[in-house]
């Protein structure tokens, strides 16, 4: 099997202006460099709100850093007249590596389906980003045991059209939508069999080596305590991280699962 490096990737939410987040940012280099982390071994990013991005990208330049950075939502367009969106490659000119598509709050308050993530997913790759695209069911879903269907369907959709190369570059996030911020993480059994049931779905669909090498991270109220348990597991290959990615120490400690 490929080897694939574990991600860990802290989505910021709409919280910390550029100046907390430069603050945020260079204590969590620090107590990683403290802790001497190989970031070749575990690699880290962070998905500040757009406001905070240039302020980031002077920092992660300025110091070297091996912390990686991106956004939270990109355009289904490349420029013109869409007041308020921002385009791909606007993201890759600030040195974004990641953007997330399909956010389960995007979504839920911005109405977007699986076409619109699918383009945003697209549009992404074209312009040299990787995307993280997230899928997950909520609690009714999960209660009527209909999570692993869901989240194929959503993974059907999201990758509808794009080249074999391409899917094998990005990276998905399965989030239970009933364990994003509310305390309530899945067990590492839980998300194994999603995100196997995930992998299995691209071995049919696009290939066996795309499947191999294809990252699929969990998120959902993961901290330092769970880490480990969740990391554990075959083929989860990182987390994505809402809440504890604030914390300087719970996030570090996430990045250092091992
Ligand atoms: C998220 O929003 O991607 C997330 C996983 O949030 P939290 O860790 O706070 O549940």
């Amino acid at each position: 099997t490929a080897a694939r490096t574990p991600l860990m990737a802290g989505n910021w939410k709409m919280n910390l202006n550029h100046v907390e987040a430069v603050h945020l940012l260079q204590k969590l280099s620090w107590t990683l460099q403290d802790k001497k982390h190989d970031f070749d071994r575990v690699e880290v990013a962070v998905l500040p709100p757009f406001t905070d991005i240039r302020s980031v990208q002077t920092l992660v330049d300025g110091d070297r850093m091996k912390i990686k950075y991106g956004a939270q939502d990109v355009s289904t367009k490349d420029s013109g007249a869409y007041t308020g969106e921002i385009s791909a490659s606007m993201l890759t000119k600030l040195g974004c590596t990641y953007v997330l598509t399909g956010h389960s709050e995007r979504r839920q308050y911005h109405n977007e389906t699986d076409e619109i993530v699918n383009a945003k997913t697209a549009k992404a790759l074209e312009a040299g980003l990787t995307p993280i695209m997230c899928v997950g069911e909520g609690l009714e879903i999960r209660k009527a045991d209909g999570h692993v269907a869901h989240c194929l369907g959503q993974i059907d959709a999201g990758l509808a059209g794009l080249k074999p190369d391409d899917v094998r570059k990005l990276v998905i996030a399965y989030e239970p939508v009933w364990a994003i911020g509310t305390g309530e993480v899945a067990t590492p059994e839980d998300a194994q069999e999603v995100i196997a049931a995930i992998r299995g779905r691209i071995e049919e669909t696009i290939s066996p080596s795309v499947a191999d090498s294809v990252r699929i991270l969990y998120g959902g109220s993961v901290k330092m305590a769970s880490a480990g348990g969740i990391m554990a597991q075959p083929d989860v290959d990182g987390c994505l991280v809402g809440g504890a990615s604030l914390q300087v120490e719970e996030f570090a400690g996430i990045c250092r699962y091992l």
